[in-house]
Parts: structure tokens; sequence; C-alpha cells
């Protein structure tokens, strides 16, 4: 799968058919800022299934941490600031996109460092 009928509309920003839905006309914005593409689906997908259509097909590059070492501190941090995030959606509270980054990049420090605190976040987000 590649990225349908991308089209370039300005410095650094295109859109295309989004994969994440049934798209018959472009809906999917992509911006390139610094480092980071942001995508935004103007159908309402969400960030997270974007993200998993992309990386399920390859297009989702993580980028990968700098650091090598976190210490326990840093984890249990970044473990208890995703229990919150997971709490505040299960009660529908509202997640600034900002908290959400910073869950997601969580989120893949976990996943690449520390299986047990990740598996933690898992089990905890599917309700397990
Ligand atoms: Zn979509």
């Amino acid at each position: 799968m590649s990225l349908q009928s991308p089209r370039r509309v300005g410095a650094g920003r295109f859109i295309a058919r989004c994969p994440a839905h049934d798209d018959k006309s472009p809906s999917l914005s992509i911006t390139q800022a610094g480092n980071h593409v942001l995508f935004y689906c103007h159908a309402g997908c969400t960030q997270s299934e974007l993200i998993d259509i992309f990386r399920g097909n390859g297009l989702w590059q993580p980028v990968r941490s700098q650091k090598r070492y976190f210490s326990d501190d840093e984890l249990d941090f970044m473990l208890h600031f995703c229990l919150v995030w997971n709490s505040s959606i299960r009660r529908g509270k509202d997640v600034s996109e900002r908290d959400t980054e910073k869950m997601s990049s969580y989120v893949r420090v976990l996943s690449e460092f520390d299986k047990r605190r990740y598996t933690i976040v898992e089990d905890d987000a599917y309700g397990r």
C-alpha cells in the first residue's frame, strides 16, 4: 500500500486519500514540520487509527529515542502518565493533543525499553 493520490498543496503540505477509511475524495492532510510528519483526517479518523495503518504498512517509522537508558524513576513517570491518560479516555474526559503526543511517545519508549511496564499500559488500555 502507499498513500493514494497524494497532491502537494503548499510548502511541506500534502493531501491524500485517507487509508484508514473508505475515502472518495482526499481528506487526509499531511504536513511536514521539521522532523515530524503530522497527519490529520478531515473525516475524523484518529491519530492512533492512522498511525496503526501506517505502521502496519511500514509507512510510519517511529523516531528512535536518542537515549538508550532510562532510570526507573523516568520509566515509572511514563507508566503513570500513560495510566492517567488511559483513565481519562475511559471516563470520557477531554485529553489535549499535547498530552496525547506525550503519551504516544512514552508508550513507544516503554515498548522499546521496558516490556513489563509496557504490558501494564497495554493491559490497562484494553481492560485485560
Ligand atoms: Zn480517514
